[in-house]
């Protein structure tokens, strides 16, 4: 009776999706002692860093490069606290990057990048002391924005413990990435601007000119902390942290949509969600407080009415961010040429915009991970920024036009690929293209958009809090933003939020 009574009385958190932020958080509030549920539309965890299974082939549908794994990266923290060992395994190089008048292999000791751009030498100097200090204040927790006296006042003991140092990331907090080239007289280095472009683009959502240095520099430390192939691909994260989560006692309903976020006197109560794509009946399940793991677009519409007047505006102000193009190929290996890298960048030009095909990120699964792809093959990712509407415009007037757009980029990709790594091209037996309405259908993000914001000035960052006392946001879309090592910083901050709302 006793226990009965005790067991309804430990609070029950209802998780909106099964990315890899509200799994961290699930998992986390699970350790702690709270019931939780995640309710997640897939049959697989992971969302935009998930692995599906086509024909044989594990296809990373997103995500491809793990990093955050080092001691103090944001992985390997969650990692001791929840006593997971990650599936992974360290390459070097993490990538090469391919721009029109050099290759640079992007190696953890930097030896190749300092090379190819001499000049450089001060910059990195300074990008390495601004992320170390960076890594080490994040991995004690930084709750950015802070929305309360505890955050304000866990942010000020991190900032004591590190002072003076953390003086010295001023001027970066302050300054764009563009701003602190032009102190170091790099500005008009086309290539070497390109070059850090082209990295800050998938690690930021936005180039030089845009991105803000303190974040820019911590996410150019990205190869110098080491990158890792998944096992099994990168849904394995995601998968890793299910299996703890139902270890711990919590629940992952798969094939739950939630539709709705059901709200009494101002508070969440529950969310309302049907088994099935196809199905119109719902069922409430109750909760005391709600994690949504969504961009704030589909927040606002899973609240409907029942959105704070706040978050309405937040969604009619905001630009859309970007949205992705992507081809999941399946490719001989024997028609490579030997010892090529499993991951490349290409940069088509040295001006000009970028994304839309003109920068390309390719991923290979490593050859000894045969789990990927049928014998003698690989299970290939590749991605390029899109604007979202182009492709929502040709779906709605021109059904045709649209398929047919989709076929002729993925033509002209794989056309650019071949340029830079020989006989991939007919390498190539399988394809399959998405845009942002195959993202849209299966992560459920709004129109498509991923990657979160671009992080731009500090100042304008996101927290988790959403205009409604026991509902937060995780993921992506709140600070620090996109990467699977990114939304496990949001999601452990959300879930000390949510254990500090009990206490
Ligand atoms: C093409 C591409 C390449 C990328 N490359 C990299 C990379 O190389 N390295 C890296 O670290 N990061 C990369 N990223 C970014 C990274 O994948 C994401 O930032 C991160 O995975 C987002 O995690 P999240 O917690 O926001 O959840 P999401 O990935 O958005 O997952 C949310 C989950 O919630 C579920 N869900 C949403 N709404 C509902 C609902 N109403 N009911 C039920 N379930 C719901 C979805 O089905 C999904 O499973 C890439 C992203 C893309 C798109």
């Amino acid at each position: 009776m006793s226990e009965a009574i005790l067991m309804s009385k430990t609070p029950h958190i209802a998780i909106i999706g099964a990315g890899v932020g509200g799994l961290t958080t699930a998992a986390l509030l699970a350790q702690a002692g709270y019931r939780v549920s995640v309710y997640e539309a897939q049959t697989y965890p992971g969302g935009s860093a998930s692995t599906f299974i086509h024909k044989g082939y594990r296809f990373d549908s997103g995500a491809t490069v793990a990093g955050g794994f080092q001691p103090n990266g944001p992985h390997a923290v969650a990692g001791r606290m929840l006593d997971i060992n990650w599936p992974v395994h360290q390459h070097d190089p993490a990538w090469v990057v391919h721009l029109p008048d050099r290759t640079i292999q992007m190696c953890q000791d930097h030896q190749d990048v300092l090379a190819k751009f001499p000049n450089s030498g001060r910059f990195w100097e300074q990008q390495r002391r601004v992320a170390d200090l960076a890594w080490q204040m994040s991995a004690e927790g930084l709750p950015w924005p802070p929305q309360d006296i505890a955050e304000l006042g866990q942010l000020i003991k991190v900032g004591l413990r590190h002072f003076p140092q953390d003086i010295r990331l001023a001027p970066f907090a302050l300054s764009s990435v563009h701003q602190w080239l032009k102190r170091l007289g790099l500005h008009n280095d086309r290539a070497f601007v390109r070059f850090l472009d082209a990295s800050l683009l998938i690690s930021a959502q936005a180039t030089s000119k845009q991105v803000n240095a303190l974040y820019g520099a911590t996410a150019l430390d990205l190869t110098r902390q080491g990158v890792y192939h998944v096992e099994g691909g990168i849904g394995n994260i995601a998968q890793t942290l299910a299996d703890k989560v139902c270890e711990l006692g919590g629940q992952i309903h798969y094939r739950h949509f939630v539709t709705r976020i059901a709200v009494e006197n101002g508070r969440a109560i529950g969310v309302y969600a049907k088994k099935g794509r196809r199905t119109t009946q719902e069922m409430l399940f109750q909760a005391d407080f709600v994690v949504a793991n969504t961009t704030p677009w589909s927040l606002e519409s899973l609240l409907s009415e029942d959105a704070p007047p706040a978050l309405k505006r937040e969604v009619q102000q905001r630009e859309a961010t970007y949205g992705a193009f992507v081809l999941h190929l399946g490719i001989r290996s024997d028609r490579l040429p030997p010892n090529t890298a499993d991951h490349h960048q290409i940069v088509r030009t040295l001006d000009g915009p970028m994304g839309e095909g003109e920068t390309l990120f390719v991923s290979m699964s490593p050859e000894w991970d045969t789990s990927r792809a049928p014998q003698g093959m690989r299970a290939v990712t590749v991605s390029t920024h899109t604007r979202i509407d182009r492709w929502w415009d040709l779906l709605e007037n021109d059904h045709q036009a649209y398929q047919a757009t989709k076929q002729q980029m993925a033509d002209t990709i794989i056309s650019r690929i071949d340029a830079v790594i020989p006989g991939f091209r007919s390498a190539t037996e399988l394809v399959l293209p998405g845009t942002p309405v195959t993202y849209e259908f299966y992560t459920l993000r709004q129109d498509g958009m991923v990657g979160g914001f671009p992080q731009t000035s500090l100042f304008r960052a996101r927290g988790p809090r959403t205009g409604i006392p026991n509902l937060r946001l995780v993921g992506d879309s709140i600070f620090p933003g996109q990467s699977t090592a990114g939304v496990t910083l949001g999601g452990i901050r959300v879930a000390k939020d949510v254990m500090r709302q009990f206490n």
